[in-house]
């Protein structure tokens, strides 16, 4: 995706471990008009899916589902990080590495608002070695649910999620997908 590329290339910033910092319009800061075409480009990569529910990771996964689900007319639901006062049984759980923060988290939803009858797109901000992404397939998996696909806004090419999802036959769809940030830059994959 063009755009996002741009912006990409304009703020993001290159921190040491090969991490990409998008503070300035998906990590903190937020640019709703990008989150908007962001949406509909991931309503157009999974049109005519059937998709029924959004599954996405708090916080940073947010945003870019609302706008999903808001062009594909379904609900988002984000799965929570620490647990919550009023969300404490009838869950599902998994449990997620971090690579980058070397700990182990565990992530839940609750059992009322993904079934059986659900066909799910999971959606997140970055896939890098597919943690997340992975916990996130665990609670369709326990959930009985369908899955669409995934899409992820940036993925980190260079890492082994893409190829590990892709394997077990997902359909996966990444509106930037980066090959590279050797040297503080940012070098994409060709588009295919
Ligand atoms: P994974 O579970 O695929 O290894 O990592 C995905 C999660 O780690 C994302 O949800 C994101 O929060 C975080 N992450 C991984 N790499 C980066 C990065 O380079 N930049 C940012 N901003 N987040 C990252």
């Amino acid at each position: 995706m063009e755009l996002l590329k741009q912006k990409i290339l304009r703020e993001g910033k290159v921190l040491p471990g090969n991490v990409l910092k998008v503070d300035s319009f998906l990590n903190h800061q937020i640019d709703p008009e990008l989150m908007q075409c962001i949406g509909e480009e991931f309503a157009g990569r999974f049109a005519d899916l059937g998709v029924t529910k959004i599954l996405t990771l708090e916080s940073s996964g947010i945003a870019p589902s609302i706008m999903t689900g808001l062009k594909l007319g379904v609900p988002v639901v984000f799965s929570r990080k620490r647990k919550s006062l009023t969300l404490i049984d009838h869950l599902y759980s998994a449990k997620v590495y971090s690579y980058t923060k070397n700990e182990t988290s565990e992530i839940s939803a609750s059992k009322d608002y993904i079934t059986r009858d659900d066909v799910v797109l999971i959606i997140d901000d970055f896939l890098a070695n597919g943690q997340a992404v992975q916990g996130l397939l665990n609670i369709v998996e326990q959930a009985g649910a369908s899955l669409a696909g995934v899409g992820i806004v940036i993925e980190k090419g260079f890492q082994d999620g893409g190829r590990l999802i892709r394997e077990r036959g997902i359909h996966m769809e990444s509106l930037a997908a980066i090959a590279s940030l050797t040297d503080g830059k940012v070098t994409f994959k060709e588009e295919q």
